[in-house]
């Protein structure tokens, strides 16, 4: 049964032989063990590669030595064609060197003419044994054509880092997207922990190998979070680890790491918008809310003056402080307005400048005097210095918004201190300086009160919308000019705008 069984009955047999007795001899052999056969014969290399090339052989029977050919010519020949044909030599006389020789140089089996008993059996064994080699072959040949598109798809990944770690974490792949997002080259980086791609505080906390943990124990693992680049800089990565094979046969785990840095960036300069606006609305509410809550108090005062006395007259002193109250609470209301008018329109992108010619110095003295009451109640008495008239092309009614922001900035934070005025040309710049000799900034914080709701003050003591030097800072920008300042904790503050003074078309 089986093996001894020829697995078709009919074959196509390619032989090599000189001698038709011999040749029909064997074929006489073949047929007795049960196969119809569609036989060709060669007897030299030319033949014989062509009938090779052209035929679909199932076995090639060769005769050992022919006066122009050999077994030996002929597997060479066979071999270099690459096809896989059972090759039996069926020879007269076969000394062991030969047939070592033979099996050396590809010979699947050996027969002597006079013992062909077993040759129909060994045929079929080497036909079967082919067809294994061929399927094999193509499995191969497959799994080569899987894993080529692999590593294509692979290096062709450029965006993300893609690799494989073994079952403790080491880096057994790397793709070039990995070299790219990471630095590394590969022969850098095989072998080595993933340790390597996290920042040292979470190497502290066990953070690679808490991942490779929860991806061996859940199957996958997701983390975010700062990784190390080569350089040792940072980015803001995805990253997700896929665990191969199980928990309990753990092969290890492919990974694949994204750089979101940027969507990052984006999402914690909202979240700090957000948080900016919430500021800022609580301090907005408050701060409207301080002046309306006097001018309250002041009417309601007023009203049960009126009530008690029907003939109180506006001019009583009483009924006039009230009055002088309601007009300050009103004046810093509109202020309020106005600065929150000024932010929505820059913040808009409609800062539209008016350009005009004028004097600096008028723009000073128009801002002093509207804030002339406020300036004495702050007990601050105010000195301008000026290299005479400093004419410029710049907006008008910004200016002054600029100028009385600082104005109002000095005497707030300078209060019953004086505050000085200087104003100096320095070729095609006009420069403006606001000192006081206040409360002063610390260092750090001198940077960030241009931002925006930036206030390096509480609340409580001082009030504001925290706005004031950013709408400075916004119009200063806008004609093209610069703001600084310098100032010492304790001692004062001194502001320095400067401004060029041409005919700038600005957007
Ligand atoms: P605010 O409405 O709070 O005054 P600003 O934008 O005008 O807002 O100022 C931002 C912060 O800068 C203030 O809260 C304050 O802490 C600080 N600051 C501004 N000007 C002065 C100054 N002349 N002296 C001391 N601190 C100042």
């Amino acid at each position: 049964m089986s093996s001894t069984q020829p697995i078709s009955s009919r074959i196509r047999v390619l032989s090599v032989e000189d001698n038709a007795d011999d040749l029909e001899l064997v074929l006489r052999e073949l047929r007795k063990a049960g196969y119809e056969l569609d036989s060709v014969n060669v007897d030299n290399a030319e033949a014989f590669r062509e009938a090779v090339e052209r035929g679909a052989w199932d076995v090639i029977l060769s005769d050992f030595h022919m006066p122009k050919f050999s077994a030996l010519g002929a597997l060479e020949i066979l071999h270099s064609t690459g096809k896989d044909i059972p090759f039996i030599i069926v020879s007269g006389s076969i000394g062991e060197a030969v047939a070592v020789q033979a099996m050396k140089a590809g010979a699947h089996d050996f027969f002597s003419k006079h013992h062909l008993a077993l040759l129909g059996a060994a045929i079929d064994r080497e036909i079967r044994e082919a067809k294994i080699r061929r399927e094999r072959h193509q499995v191969v040949v497959q799994l080569r054509g899987a894993e080529e598109r692999y590593r294509l798809m692979v290096e062709n990944i450029r965006d993300y880092a893609v690799f494989m770690l073994d079952a403790a974490g080491n880096v057994l792949s790397w793709n070039p997207g990995a070299q790219r997002l990471v630095g590394y080259e590969e022969s850098e980086i095989l072998g080595q922990p993933i340790d390597r791609f996290f920042i040292a505080e979470d190497r502290a906390q066990g953070v690679p190998h808490d991942a490779l943990r929860s991806a061996a124990e859940h199957g996958s693992h997701l983390g975010e979070g700062f990784r190390l680049r080569r350089d040792g800089s940072r980015f803001w990565a995805l990253c997700t680890l896929d665990r191969i094979g199980s928990l309990e046969a753990l092969i290890g785990f492919s990974a694949i790491v994204r750089d979101v840095t940027e969507k990052k960036q984006l999402l914690d300069d909202l979240q700090q918008a957000v948080r900016a606006r919430d500021e800022f609305l609580s301090i907005a509410s408050h701060e409207l809310k301080t002046p309306l809550t006097t001018m309250e108090l002041q009417l309601e005062s007023l009203r049960k003056l009126r009530f008690k006395d029907a003939h109180a007259r506006l001019s009583d002193p009483k009924v006039d402080r009230k009055l002088e109250t309601l007009q300050r609470q009103a004046e810093r209301l509109a202020i309020l307005v106005d600065n929150l008018l000024d932010v929505t329109r820059i913040t808009s992108g409609r800062l539209d400048l008016r350009m005009e010619r004028f004097d600096l110095r008028e723009a000073i003295d128009t801002v002093l005097a509207r804030m002339r009451e406020s300036i004495q109640r702050a007990g601050c008495t105010v000195s301008v210095r000026s290299a005479g008239q400093i004419e410029g092309q710049w907006d008008r009614l910004r200016l002054e918004t600029m100028i009385a922001n600082l104005m109002s900035n000095a005497i707030k934070y300078g209060a019953t201190k004086p505050v000085e005025l200087v104003t100096e040309v320095d070729g095609e710049v006009a420069r403006l300086r606001v000192r006081d000799h206040g409360i002063g900034i610390s260092p750090e914080q001198q940077t960030r009160i241009f931002e925006r709701f930036e206030r390096a003050v509480p609340e409580q003591h001082y009030g504001g919308f925290g706005l004031g030097l950013w709408i400075v800072g916004q119009i200063v920008e806008a004609h093209g000019g610069t703001v600084r300042v310098e100032s010492t904790l304790g001692q004062g503050s001194s502001f320095t705008v400067e401004l060029p003074r041409g005919n700038r078309e600005v957007a």
